[in-house]
């Protein structure tokens, strides 16, 4: 990326200290987030996933905190296996699933094909507004729209955000490049930045982005050998909390390097 496509003048780069980026590409970043960051011309990176681009198709994570939500029933039968979905064990059961799915190989089409064709079908049970508002991923339209404004960056995070380092080494590379082709049809620029789904990356993961001519990478901890642009840290804002905002914005410098040397186990 260059930052200029930030949209700021040069003089008040230098003085750049916070990028903010959005992951995944949901639908509510486009409706709700970016008329905000209009409004207060604060430039922002958004790594968008094309899977869910498609009306009816969610990623593998929105399913499964779907069906924690809104499953009706006492529970469901999976591979031989009765998921309780009972008040108290709801949470537990899905977290099995969550860990079964990961396990099916290849990944992540076998976890695909088993939410599909064997899991509860997600129309059956969840409020359609609801899925809309919570898991629906932006439109090549939406995308494309974005991106015509200066303000914005469209990134790559692969087609199903997959865990990179759980799909064998072509999977990989298809991931990264069918996603990062579909991004660059739709804005008619070059993208050559990619957040790891997960922050998961391995040495193979960073080969692929050379081969793809990435310059930028992000995660959220972690690092490996190799080169350090593809493996920009970033502090992760998960709660809707203005108080834990502040005090990441302020002290965010300081708890990468935590992270990084290993002070941190949790945050
Ligand atoms: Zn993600």
């Amino acid at each position: 990326m260059s930052w200029e496509r930030l949209g700021l003048p040069r003089s008040r780069l230098n003085k750049l200290q916070v990028v903010l980026t959005f992951d995944d590409g949901f639908r509510n970043n486009a409706e709700v987030v970016a008329p905000i960051l209009r409004r207060h011309r604060i430039p922002a990176v958004f790594f968008v996933c094309s899977r869910h681009a498609e009306p009816g198709r969610y990623l593998w994570f929105s399913y499964l905190r779907a069906l924690e939500k809104w499953f009706k029933g006492a529970g469901f039968q999976f591979r031989g296996r009765y998921f309780d979905m009972g008040a108290s064990k709801r949470q537990s059961s899905v977290a099995e699933l969550w860990s079964l799915l990961l396990d099916l190989r290849p990944h992540p089409g076998a976890m695909y094909r088993a939410i599909e064709e064997e899991c509860p079908r997600l129309q059956d049970f969840a409020p359609e507004s609801d899925l809309a508002d919570c898991f629906a991923g932006m439109s090549a339209e939406q995308v494309e729209e974005l991106s015509r404004d200066p303000l914005f960056t469209i990134g790559i995070h692969t087609v199903d955000h997959p865990y990179l380092t759980k799909c064998d080494a072509d999977e990989a590379g298809r991931q990264m490049e069918d996603n990062k082709l579909w991004i660059e049809r739709l804005t008619q620029k070059k993208c050559d930045l990619i957040a790891y789904p997960l922050g998961d990356y391995s040495a193979d993961v960073l080969r692929h982005c050379e081969r793809l001519n990435l310059r930028w990478g992000f995660s959220v901890e972690n690092s490996i050998e190799g080169d350090p642009r593809l493996q920009l840290l970033r502090v992760g804002i998960y709660h809707p909390s203005l108080d834990e905002l502040g005090f990441k914005v302020r002290w965010g410098r300081m708890l990468m390097h935590a992270h990084r040397y290993g002070y941190l186990v949790n945050h």
